[in-house]
C-alpha cells in the first residue's frame, strides 16, 4: 500500500462533475485556506473535501473500519493522525467563517443521496 496521500482522486473528479450538473459554481484548489480544501465554493462561503474511507478512517463504513493485517500499529496510528489533523482544520475553517462539507469515498456509490447531500449543505 503506497504512503502517498491521494490528490485528485476519483471521487473528486465525480464530485467537480455533480457540482457541475447541479449548477454550483466552484473553484479549484487554493493553497491560501487552511487545509487546502479539494473544491471551494466563495459564493456558498464553502469549502468541500473528498476522503479516502482507509485513510481518513471513515466511522460508518467497513472500509474505513478494516486495516491492512501487518503493522496494525503503525496504521491505526497514521489514520488516527489524518483524523486528528482534519478535526483541527476543520475547526479552524469554521472559525475562520467557512462551512465546511466533507465527502466520503464510500458515498459517491450512491449518487442520488450524494447531490442531496449537496444540495442541502449548499442551500442553506
Ligand atoms: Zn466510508
Amino acid at each position: 500500500m503506497k504512503k502517498i496521500k491521494q490528490r485528485g482522486t476519483d471521487i473528486e473528479i465525480y464530485l467537480r462533475s455533480i457540482l457541475h450538473k447541479s449548477g454550483f459554481r466552484f473553484g479549484s484548489k487554493n493553497d491560501k485556506i487552511i487545509g487546502k480544501p479539494d473544491i471551494i465554493l466563495p459564493k456558498h462561503k464553502t469549502v468541500i473535501f473528498t476522503h479516502g474511507c482507509f485513510w481518513h478512517g471513515h466511522k460508518s463504513c467497513r472500509k474505513g473500519k478494516t486495516r491492512p493485517v501487518k503493522n496494525v500499529e503503525f496504521w491505526n496510528d497514521k489514520i488516527l493522525r489524518n483524523k486528528k489533523r482534519d478535526s483541527l482544520v476543520k475547526r479552524q475553517l469554521k472559525r475562520d467563517g467557512w462551512k465546511v462539507v466533507t465527502i466520503w469515498e464510500c458515498e459517491i456509490k450512491n449518487p442520488l443521496k450524494l447531490t442531496k447531500k449537496l444540495n442541502n449543505s449548499l442551500t442553506k
